[in-house]
């Protein structure tokens, strides 16, 4: 969908919409996201100020991911808002520089105009966590045969794996 800022004057615009399921489609084999469980809501609003725009969103719905350690599709709940202000990319390297110190959000658009899904798109990967697991405990997989570890035990000697994964099984017993 995709907005002329133009079109934006005095009265901000809104923009609520649902994305279904099939909108999502993961950039290769290793994406995060798996796709949606059910719609995701979209309400956004675009106003002016000065001579920039803002842009803000809000985001709920359900997302397929994939956990960080093992590696299996789970949910993900997602609920989140943000602000985007919209401007024209500066003119040279060094107001760049300000601008970023001065406002981390802002959001450089080289035209006068905005895909508000692929804004969407970019605010989803930016709400997942660093690491996105299927559960607190999640034992991952092992390092040596692969097997995922929360569902069977291989016959794999212990002490090789990963750090963190020991860690967690000195834990457990
Ligand atoms: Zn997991
Ligand atoms: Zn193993």
């Amino acid at each position: 969908m995709i907005i002329d800022l133009k079109s934006v004057q005095d009265a901000p615009r809104h923009f609520d919409f649902a994305l279904q399921p099939d909108w999502w489609h993961p950039e290769g084999e290793d994406d995060q996201v798996l796709g949606m469980d059910g719609p995701l809501d979209v309400r956004i609003t675009i106003y002016r100020a000065g001579t920039k725009h803002i842009l803000e969103g809000r985001l709920s719905g359900t997302l397929r991911v994939r956990c960080d350690r093992c590696l299996e599709p789970c949910r993900h709940d997602l609920s989140k808002e943000f602000r985007l202000f919209l401007a024209p990319p500066p003119a040279t390297a060094e107001s760049e520089i300000e601008l970023e110190q001065e406002d981390l959000s802002l959001d450089f658009v080289v035209s006068d105009e905005v895909d508000l899904e692929e804004i969407v798109r970019e605010q989803i990967y930016f709400s997942l966590p660093m690491k996105v697991l299927c559960k607190e405990n999640c034992l991952g997989l092992c390092p040596s045969c692969g097997a995922n570890l929360n569902l069977e035990k291989c016959g794999c000697p212990k002490g090789e794996g990963h750090p963190e994964f020991s860690k967690l099984k000195s834990l457990k017993f």
